[in-house]
C-alpha cells in the first residue's frame, strides 16, 4: 500500500469523523450548549469558560465532575450527530433533519429554563409524571397564569435570537468551510485536540453510570432518567400514598385536651463529635449547653441514622416501620398524619424542598398534593437560604393556630458547601482555631473544618431561637440530624466518601452517629413528670432513629394503634434490637462496629 493510498484512506476517516463536526461546527455547537444548560449558565457569559475548564478537570471536586461527565456526555452526542448528518448524501433530507433538530434543541432548551426560572424545577420524574396527571382544568388554570405573562413572552423572544443566531451561523460557516476543511493544519490540530481530550473522555465515560443519583445536567439524560425513575417512583409512591389513603380512614388516634406543641427538627449532615454539647473541644454548641445546664435539655448518648443519604433517612425516619425487621417505610403509618388525626394542627417548614424537585431519588412524595391534603395543614412555600431566617416565620404561623401543634422543620444544617451555610457576620471560628496537627491537614483544610463548626453554630443558634419561641408554651422538641458528615476527621477527606475497609468503626463513627436532643419547655415539665422521667431514663439506651415515631407519639400523647412499646426507647417495654448501617449493598453491625478497635 503507497504512502498516498494511507493518506487517502485516513482523511476519509477524518472527514466522516472529527471532519464532519468542523464541516457542520454550528451544529455541533449548539447541541453541547443547548443540551447543557446546566454547565452553561446563559446567564453569566462567563461561565462558559468555566464550564470548558471543567473539560479538563481530572481530579474535579464534587459536583464539578458530574458537570465534566455532563459536557463529555453531549460532546459525543453532538459528534456523533454531525458524523450521521455527514453520511447523508441528499442535501434537502440533511437540511430537514438539521431543522428538527434544532428545534428540539431549542425548544428544550427553552423548556428547561421556564422550568427552573418559573417553578424551580426541571424535567425530572416529578414534572412528567404531574404532566401527565393534569387535567384540562389545570392546563387552562397553567396557561392563565403562566403562558400568558411577560415572562414567557421574554422566552419566546429569546427562542426566536437563538434560531436567528443559528441559521446566522450556519450560512456564515457554508463560506469558510470547504477551505478550512482542506487544509492540513485543519486535519492536524483538530486531530491533536482529540487526542488530548481523550483521557478525560474515557475517564468521564467510566464514572458515568452516577448519574442515578446525582441531579442531572444534560436534557437527553434527565429525559431518559425521568422516564425510567417515573416507573421506579410511581412503584413506591403508590405504596406510600395508599398508606397514607388508608391511614386517612382508621378511626382517629388520640391525644390529650390540653395545648402542646410537639416540634420535630431534622437537622443535615451533622456529626456528633463537632457538637460542643457531646465533647466537642470548640463551643459549637452554647445554646444547647446553657439548656442542658437549666435542666431542659437531654442529649442522647448513642442514637444513630442507618443511613448516609437524606432521602432514606428521611423517609425511615417519618415512618413507624422497623427498618432492621425488613419492614418498608411505605408500608407504614407517615406519623406526622397520625399527630394531624390525633387533633394536632400540622405545618411544615423544609429549608430543603426547593432542591428535592431536582433529585428523582428525594423524599418529595411527600409534597404530593395527595399527601399534604390529608397529613399538613400548612407547608411553608418559602425556603431560607439561611436556616436561622426561619423561626420568624414559625412564629408567625405559631401565633395563627389555637389548638395542638406539631412542627416538622428541615435545616440546611451543615449541608456541603459549609460556608455557603452561614452569613459571612455569623462567622464565630476562623482556620486558626483549629488546632488540628495531623499531616494532611493544611490551613486550607483548617479553614474548612472552622466552615463547618461555623454551620453547626448556626444550627445551634437556630435552635436557641426555637427553644425561645417555645419556652412559655407548653412544648417538647427534638431534634436529630438525617446523618454525619466527615470533616478531615480521621482521614484526608470530607463530605460522605465510602469506607476505608481499615477504618470502618471511624467511618461509622463520622457519617452515623447523630446528635439527639430533646428539649421540653418548662408547662410540659411540669405536665407531664413521668414523660420527663422517662426521657431523662432514656438517655442512654442505643435507639436508631429509624424508630424515633414510636417515641414521637409518647412525647405529644398520643395513642394509636400503630405504636409500638418495643420500638419506643421511651417505653419500659423497649427491647433494643440490633443496629445496621447500610453502605453500599453491605449492611454492617453498627454496634459491633463501634466495640471494635481499628
Ligand atoms: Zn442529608
Amino acid at each position: 500500500m503507497t504512502v498516498k493510498k494511507l493518506k487517502y484512506i485516513f482523511h476519509t476517516i477524518w472527514v466522516h469523523s472529527i471532519g464532519s463536526v468542523i464541516y457542520y461546527l454550528p451544529l455541533f455547537v449548539a447541541t453541547v450548549v443547548l443540551l447543557s444548560p446546566g454547565c452553561f449558565n446563559p446567564d453569566e457569559p462567563l461561565s462558559y469558560f468555566t464550564g470548558l475548564s471543567n473539560l479538563f478537570a481530572f481530579d474535579a471536586e464534587f459536583g464539578d465532575h458530574f458537570i465534566r461527565n455532563d459536557l463529555y456526555y453531549v460532546i459525543g452526542i453532538a459528534s456523533v450527530s454531525c458524523v450521521l448528518v455527514s453520511l447523508l448524501t441528499r442535501t434537502h433530507v440533511s437540511t430537514f433533519l438539521r431543522s428538527v433538530w434544532y428545534a428540539l434543541l431549542i425548544v428544550t432548551f427553552i423548556t428547561r429554563r421556564f422550568l427552573l426560572w418559573t417553578f424551580d424545577t426541571d424535567i425530572n420524574a416529578e414534572t412528567i409524571s404531574m404532566m401527565l396527571e393534569t387535567n384540562s382544568d389545570e392546563v387552562t388554570g397553567f396557561v392563565q397564569s403562566f403562558l400568558l405573562t411577560w415572562q414567557v413572552v421574554k422566552y419566546i423572544i429569546k427562542a426566536l435570537l437563538i434560531a436567528v443566531l443559528i441559521v446566522a451561523s450556519e450560512c456564515l460557516w457554508k463560506k469558510y468551510r470547504q477551505r478550512i476543511i482542506d487544509s492540513q493544519n485543519a486535519i492536524f490540530g483538530s486531530t491533536l485536540v482529540v487526542l488530548v481530550l481523550m483521557p478525560f473522555a474515557i475517564m468521564s465515560a467510566s464514572t458515568y453510570k452516577y448519574l442515578d443519583w446525582v441531579p442531572v445536567q444534560n436534557t437527553v439524560s434527565s429525559v431518559v432518567i425521568a422516564f425510567d425513575g417515573i416507573k421506579a417512583k410511581t412503584e413506591e409512591a403508590m405504596f406510600f400514598y395508599t398508606t397514607v389513603e388508608r391511614t386517612d380512614k382508621e378511626i382517629p388516634a388520640v391525644a390529650g385536651d390540653d395545648t402542646l406543641d410537639v416540634v420535630f427538627v431534622i437537622g443535615e449532615s451533622f456529626i456528633r463529635s463537632h457538637a460542643s454539647i457531646y465533647g466537642y473541644v470548640m463551643p459549637t454548641t452554647p445554646c444547647m449547653k446553657s439548656e442542658e445546664k437549666k435542666g431542659n435539655l437531654i442529649a442522647y448518648s448513642d442514637v444513630m441514622s442507618p443511613f448516609n443519604a437524606t432521602t432514606l433517612a428521611m423517609k425511615n425516619m417519618l415512618s413507624l416501620n422497623h427498618l432492621t425487621a425488613d419492614e418498608k417505610w411505605n408500608r407504614y403509618a407517615f406519623w406526622p398524619q397520625i399527630f394531624r388525626k390525633a387533633g394536632f394542627a400540622t405545618l411544615v417548614f423544609d429549608n430543603q424542598r426547593g432542591d428535592d424537585r431536582h433529585y428523582s431519588g428525594s423524599f418529595y412524595e411527600m409534597y404530593s398534593p395527595k399527601v399534604t391534603s390529608v397529613c399538613f395543614d400548612c407547608v411553608a412555600k418559602d425556603q431560607w437560604h439561611f436556616d436561622h431566617e426561619m423561626p420568624p416565620y414559625v412564629e408567625e404561623e405559631l401565633s395563627k393556630r389555637n389548638k395542638r401543634t406539631f412542627f416538622l422543620m428541615h435545616l440546611w444544617g451543615q449541608h456541603f458547601h459549609f460556608a455557603q451555610r452561614y452569613p459571612k457576620e455569623a462567622a464565630v471560628f476562623s482556620a486558626t482555631d483549629i488546632k488540628r496537627k495531623e499531616a494532611w491537614i493544611t490551613n486550607e483544610k483548617r479553614q474548612l473544618i472552622a466552615d463547618y463548626d461555623n454551620a453547626v453554630h448556626l444550627t445551634d443558634k437556630t435552635l436557641g431561637m426555637l427553644f425561645d419561641l417555645f419556652r412559655n408554651r407548653c412544648a417538647v422538641l427534638v431534634f436529630v440530624s438525617d446523618h454525619g458528615e466527615e470533616v478531615y476527621d480521621y482521614r484526608d477527606r470530607t463530605n460522605r466518601p465510602g469506607m476505608d475497609k481499615t477504618m470502618k468503626t471511624s467511618y461509622a463513627r463520622s457519617q452515623h452517629s447523630t446528635p439527639f436532643v430533646v428539649w421540653m419547655s418548662d408547662r410540659y415539665k411540669a405536665t407531664y413528670p413521668d414523660v420527663v422521667k422517662a426521657v431523662e431514663q432514656a438517655k442512654d439506651r442505643p435507639y436508631s432513629h429509624d424508630l424515633v415515631g414510636q417515641m414521637m407519639l409518647t412525647l405529644g400523647r398520643v395513642k394509636s394503634s400503630h405504636y409500638r412499646s418495643e420500638d419506643d426507647v421511651l417505653s419500659a417495654g423497649y427491647k433494643p434490637g440490633k443496629r445496621f448501617i447500610y453502605v453500599g449493598n453491605q449492611k454492617l453491625d453498627y454496634d459491633s462496629l463501634m466495640r471494635s478497635r481499628e
